[in-house]
């Protein structure tokens, strides 16, 4: 058969997008040729639902070992006593741990969407918003921070199963401690989603949930660098507090529960091509150099905001403490929305994406608010000097955003400089 020219050419032409622009997109990154190459493995043509060593399939034994291999690198660099590698995504996480503590109908408390939330943290429209009762705790007017004292005060008064801590538009630490003494006040398990930071944590730059939260999901995809994909972990493993038992009358414990709520409850068949780079991708965390990364991630973002914030930008929450910014656009133009900005940026190959900002006054279409990251282009081998050039160029476009002489002026000094940071080989 001829090879697919119409879809490789496709490719092709992403490879290039990526090779030349600026990635500021705070969710993704660019993985190593050894996690595309497990990726792209004869792995995606085995069948083993089910768990190491009790498969559903035969001729597990190879896929058997990587997915071992990924579970035990994976719980050292949380130190975690547990850990299911399974899950296809980060929603896909979330909603086995909604499956494994809630039934249709209980409360449970997210950050709300519009205050840097995820869909999957109660959106009506996804599950977690649609089979559950989601209340939406928010970041305070005055300090944009997350406002504990309301969580606290709508915990008291809802009651929720569970607390969700975590966000996709966050740029500030979480005080795990005392969610973990709201949730204990009111019964609730603790989860924290920890999908943006997590490379961050594993640096041991961020506190880690692990050591407060009952249960943690994350992505491996965003700051850990990894395949596109999904983790549950635990700190520590606990008996379930739901009165499930096994057949012997014993309680069972929560891994167990976790473990049958991603397979068989929410998924069937686990992608280990995926599960075999994300082991890939976990022991470049365990190299000393992935700290590098993550310290250069935190200053490049650090950079960033600060000079934004030199050129009359308003960085939501005062700064970042991690990989990302979200910027409010009103001060410094007040009729430019995140979709005009996005737009205008896309076109100089600087990809952004456009946001809500706490108490918007646009719709989530238009946005006034737009999100960016310094994983991606830490990855390309970015230093501070670059974020100083990037400020610059974002409010050349951001000046005359339909001005397609200054955008295309920029999009060549962007593909100019581009052609010195190198991208993964093929
Ligand atoms: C990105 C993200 C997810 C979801 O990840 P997908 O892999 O896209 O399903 C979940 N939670 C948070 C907080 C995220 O930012």
């Amino acid at each position: 058969m001829e090879r697919d020219s119409a879809i490789f050419d496709i490719i092709q032409a992403e490879y290039q997008r990526q090779l030349k622009g600026i990635e500021l997109i705070a969710s993704e990154n660019f993985v190593s040729d050894e996690v595309m190459e497990a990726m792209g493995s004869c792995l995606t043509n085995k069948y083993a639902e089910g768990y190491s060593g009790h498969r559903y399939y035969g001729g597990c034994i190879n896929v058997d070992q990587s997915e071992t291999l990924a579970i035990n690198r994976l719980k050292k660099i949380f130190d975690a006593e547990y850990a299911n590698v399974q899950p296809h995504s980060g929603a896909q996480a979330n909603a086995a741990v909604f499956f494994a503590c809630l039934k249709p109908g209980d409360t449970f408390m997210g950050l709300s969407l519009e205050h840097g939330g995820h869909i999957s943290h109660g959106l009506k429209i996804n599950t977690s918003g649609s089979y559950y009762h989601a209340i939406g705790y928010t970041l305070n007017k005055e300090t944009e921070l997350v406002d504990y004292d309301e969580m606290e005060r709508l915990a008291l008064e809802n009651r929720p199963k569970l607390i969700v801590g975590g966000a996709s538009a966050y740029s500030r630490e979480w005080d795990y401690e005392r969610m973990r003494a709201i949730a204990d006040k009111v019964g609730a398990l603790l989860m924290i989603d920890m999908a943006h930071p997590a490379g961050l944590i594993a640096a041991g730059l961020l506190k880690n949930p692990l050591k407060y939260a009952h249960i943690v999901t994350s992505t491996t995809h965003k700051t850990m660098r990894g395949p596109r994909g999904g983790i549950i972990l635990m700190g520590k493993d606990f008996e379930n507090p739901f009165g499930k038992k096994n057949k012997k009358g014993e309680t069972l414990m929560m891994s167990t529960i976790l473990d049958s709520a991603v397979f068989p409850g929410i998924q069937g068949g686990p992608l280990e091509h995926v599960i075999a780079a994300k082991a890939v991708a976990f022991n470049e965390i365990l190299q000393p150099s992935f700290k590098d990364y993550a310290t250069q991630i935190q200053k490049n973002a650090t950079t960033l905001a600060g000079e934004l914030e030199k050129r009359g930008f308003n960085i939501i929450s005062g700064g970042t403490d991690n990989h990302c910014m979200l910027v409010d656009l009103r001060s410094k133009y007040p009729d430019l929305t995140g979709k005009m900005a996005e737009t205008a940026l896309v076109a100089a190959d600087i990809t952004v994406n456009k946001n809500m900002v706490p108490f918007d006054t646009r719709s989530a279409y238009q946005t006034s608010g737009i999100r960016l990251g310094t994983p991606a282009i830490t990855t390309r081998g970015a230093k501070e000097d670059m974020m100083v050039i990037i400020a610059e160029l974002i409010e050349k476009v951001l000046n005359t955003p339909e001005d397609e002489n200054v955008i295309a002026s920029v999009r060549s000094q962007v593909n100019e400089i581009m052609k010195d940071y190198p991208l993964f080989a093929w």
